[in-house]
C-alpha cells in the first residue's frame, strides 16, 4: 500500500509518499508560495531520479500545487509510481480537532464538518488544513483519505489537567480547555521509546518536543496524561518567537500602555516573543549559541530561560507521574542541540538523571545519551510525524 502524507499550510504544502511494505520512503517534497509565485521541490528517495529544487510552476490554488505532486511521482522519467492509481490512499495532518476528535478519522462530509467546527479554536491551522484535503477530493476524487489532528493524542488526559480554573462555563459553553499539540509527534517518539524501553507493562515518559514551536508530555502507559501547550499552541514552555505562559495581567498591562489592538498584542506574543524576543538576535538556536559565546548576555539569557522552564516542566512532570523512566528529546533542538541536552538535565542528578557527556555528543536517530547505571533512561528519538500518519491511514482505510 503507498500512502500520500500532506502537511498542507496557507500558502505551502508539504508532502511525503511512503510505501507501506517495509515502511519506505519514495519521495518528499514542498509546494511554496502557492497563489503568489508558486515554487516545487521535489525529492525522490530512489537511486537514478532527478530532484527538482525550487523550480517556477504556476501553483494558484493548492489545487494545482497537489497536481504538481501527481505529475512529479508518476514523471515517466523521475517518478516513483507508474501512475497515480499506484497511490492508495492520502494522509492529511491537521493540527485543531477539538473535543470532536479523539483519534484519527476516515475523511467524509461529516468529518469535514467537523473540522470546519473547530476553526475557531485553531484559527491559522484549520483553514489551511482544509484547502489540502478540498485540493485532494478535487483532484484524486474517490481516493480514501485519513485526518490525522495533533490534538488527538492528548484526549486522554484527565479532567484536572485540561481544565483551567475559570469559570466553568467557559468550559461547558465555550470548549475552553487544555488540547495541546505535537500530539503526533509525541505518539511516536513515546511509543518508540517504549520499545527501546523493552516493552514494559508500565511506563512513565517525558517526551520534549523542541523545535521551532516546543511542547512536553506527561506519558503513563503510553497514554498522555498532560502536556505544555494548551487551548492553543502559545502556551507551556518559550520557543522561538511564542512567549509561552505568562501572567495574564501582562496583556492587559501592555495593552494600556501601549494602546494595542487585541491583534498586536497576540502579534507580539505569536512572532516577536520567546528566545527572539528575549535575545533580539534570533529565533534559531544555533544562532543563541553563537552569539552567547561570543559574549551577548541576551542571548545567554534567552538560552538560560528556555533550558529552566523545560527542566521546571520535566521536574513538574515527574511529580504528577510520581516519577519517570525516561525522557525523550526530539525535534530540530532535541534531536540536534547537544549543548541544549545537556543544559536541561543539568541538575536533575536528584530525579535519577545521569547523562553521559560522550553519548550525548554523537550523532544518531535513536539513542541512548544517558549512562549505563542512569536510574532515568534517556533518548534521543528522531520524530517522525509522517510516517505515523501514514500508519494510522493505512490502519484506517485497511478497514
Ligand atoms: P523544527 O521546528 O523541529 O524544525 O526545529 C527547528 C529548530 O531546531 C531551529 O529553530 C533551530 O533552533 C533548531 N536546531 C536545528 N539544528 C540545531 C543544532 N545543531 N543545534 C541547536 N539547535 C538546532
Amino acid at each position: 500500500m503507498k500512502i500520500l502524507v500532506i502537511n498542507a499550510g496557507s500558502s505551502s504544502l508539504k508532502y511525503q509518499l511512503i510505501d507501506m511494505d517495509g515502511e519506505k520512503l519514495l519521495a518528499k517534497g514542498l509546494c511554496e508560495r502557492i497563489g503568489i509565485d508558486g515554487k516545487f521541490t521535489y525529492k525522490p528517495q530512489l537511486d537514478g531520479k532527478e530532484k527538482i529544487d525550487a523550480a517556477d510552476v504556476t501553483m494558484p490554488t493548492h489545487a494545482e500545487a497537489i497536481q504538481a505532486v501527481l505529475d512529479a511521482l508518476a514523471d515517466p522519467k523521475n517518478g516513483v509510481v507508474k501512475s497515480m492509481d499506484e497511490i492508495d490512499a492520502v494522509g492529511h495532518r491537521v493540527v485543531h480537532g477539538g473535543k470532536e476528535f479523539a483519534s484519527s478519522c476516515l475523511i467524509d462530509d461529516k468529518c469535514i464538518e467537523a473540522i470546519k467546527r473547530c476553526i475557531p479554536l485553531g484559527p491559522l491551522h484549520n483553514p489551511a488544513n482544509l484547502l489540502g484535503i478540498d485540493a485532494c477530493r478535487k483532484v484524486m476524487p474517490g481516493k480514501p483519505q485519513v485526518a490525522v489532528f495533533d490534538t488527538a493524542f492528548h484526549m486522554t488526559m484527565p479532567p484536572k489537567a485540561y481544565i483551567y480554573a475559570i469559570p466553568y462555563e467557559y468550559y461547558e459553553e465555550d470548549d475552553v480547555r487544555r488540547y495541546g499539540f505535537h500530539g503526533t509527534s509525541h505518539r511516536y517518539v513515546s511509543g518508540r521509546c517504549i520499545e527501546l524501553l523493552g516493552n514494559p507493562e508500565h511506563s512513565k515518559i517525558i517526551s520534549c518536543h523542541l523545535g521551532n514551536g516546543s511542547s512536553l508530555a506527561a506519558i503513563v502507559d503510553g497514554k498522555s496524561m498532560d502536556t505544555s501547550m494548551g487551548l492553543g499552541p502559545l502556551a507551556g514552555i518559550p520557543m522561538g518567537t511564542r512567549g509561552g505562559d505568562i501572567d495574564a495581567t501582562i496583556v492587559e498591562y501592555l495593552m494600556h500602555r501601549h494602546n494595542y489592538s487585541i491583534d498586536e498584542i497576540m502579534n507580539v506574543l505569536n512572532k516577536q516573543s520567546g528566545v527572539l524576543g528575549l535575545s533580539g538576535v534570533s529565533s534559531d538556536f544555533r544562532d543563541l549559541e553563537e552569539a552567547a559565546s561570543a559574549g551577548n548576555d541576551r542571548a545567554q539569557l534567552a538560552l538560560d530561560k528556555f533550558h529552566y522552564e523545560v527542566r521546571k516542566e520535566i521536574g513538574a512532570y515527574a511529580a504528577v507521574m510520581g516519577g519517570v523512566d525516561a525522557i525523550v528529546f526530539t525535534a530540530g533542538i532535541g534531536e540536534n542541540g547537544a549543548k541544549n541536552r545537556a543544559a536541561i538535565c543539568e541538575g536533575l542528578e536528584y530525579l535519577g538523571v545521569k547523562l553521559c557527556p560522550e553519548r550525548n555528543a554523537q550523532r544518531a536517530d535513536e539513542h541512548l545519551i544517558s549512562t549505563d547505571d542512569s536510574p532515568v533512561k534517556v533518548f534521543v528519538i528522531a520524530t517522525n510525524e509522517e510516517l505515523m500518519i501514514a500508519r494510522d491511514t493505512k490502519e484506517i482505510v485497511g478497514k
